[in-house]
């Protein structure tokens, strides 16, 4: 199986962020429609960071024909439509394509990988060749129903990739996309059979990857409760404590 042949898919960060004095190497998890991909938006902004999203590179490949696809998109694309998870062969496959991205001056921010823990260990595996280490494992939480919520009202550009919520942060003209003025779309994963699928696939998958994750000392829990902003505020303060404790521990006797 070759996953080059995904390439198509490829939108993300096509420009290296700037190498930082302390990049920022994080992996976020909750369930879907918690708002992982706008969270890691507003943290690559702040910390310059690349947002690497597997989810938006099916969705490219998505976005194709069906006879401009080649057999494996069109096979991860399936299993996207039905709300399941692509088979790791092909997510890893995708992995190894693109660690050169994890070496990133100003490092990265993992969004939907790694979802299984084959997934996880293949990553332990690919930082451990190139001498890099994961900074925290950020697992944004919610109520279900606050989250059924927020991706029944989940719409999207599919020209630019901004998300609106159609009351929570709805578009200034209903139905059109501020940033570039195309019409916004659901998300064929977002309608109600979909969605059902998406939520036992998480609640089966995350419980192993949460104890994997919380073994190795990585794991922070923030509540997605509340705006962007407000979700956002609280994930810097919960970075900033985990790095003060961290200091405090290496001037211990
Ligand atoms: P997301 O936007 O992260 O919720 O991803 C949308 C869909 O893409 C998921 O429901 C899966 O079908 C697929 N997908 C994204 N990332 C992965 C992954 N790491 N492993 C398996 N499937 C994935």
């Amino acid at each position: 199986m070759t996953t080059t042949q995904l390439k198509a898919g490829e939108t993300l960060s096509p420009v290296p962020p700037e190498p930082q004095a302390h990049p920022h190497r994080l992996v976020l998890l909750g369930p879907p429609g918690v708002g992982k991909g706008t969270q890691a938006e507003l943290l690559s902004a702040r910390f310059g960071a690349r947002h690497v999203s597997t989810g938006d590179m099916f969705r490219a490949a998505e976005a194709l024909s069906k006879s401009e696809r080649t057999p494996t998109m069109n096979r991860a694309v399936e299993y996207m439509e039905r709300g399941e998870l692509v088979p790791d062969d092909i997510v890893l496959g995708i992995l190894v394509e693109r660690s050169e991205r994890l070496r990133s001056g100003g490092g990265f921010l993992l969004d939907g990988f790694p979802r299984t823990v084959a997934q996880a260990e293949a990553l332990d595996k690919c930082l451990a060749r190139i001498e890099i280490q994961l900074d925290a494992v950020l697992d944004y939480d919610l109520p279900m129903a606050k989250i059924i919520a927020r991706l029944s009202g989940r719409r999207v550009c599919p020209n630019c990739n901004a998300v609106y919520h159609i009351d929570a942060r709805p578009p200034k003209v209903s139905g059109i996309c501020d940033v570039c003025g195309t019409a916004l779309q659901q998300r064929e994963d977002d309608r109600p059979e979909a969605v059902r699928v998406r939520m036992d696939v998480y609640k089966k998958t995350i419980t192993p990857l949460i104890k994997f994750y919380r073994s190795r000392s990585l794991l922070v829990r923030i509540s997605a409760e509340g705006t962007p902003e407000e979700i956002f505020e609280r994930t810097i303060r919960a970075l900033q404590k985990r790095q003060n404790k961290a200091g405090k521990a290496l001037v211990k006797p």
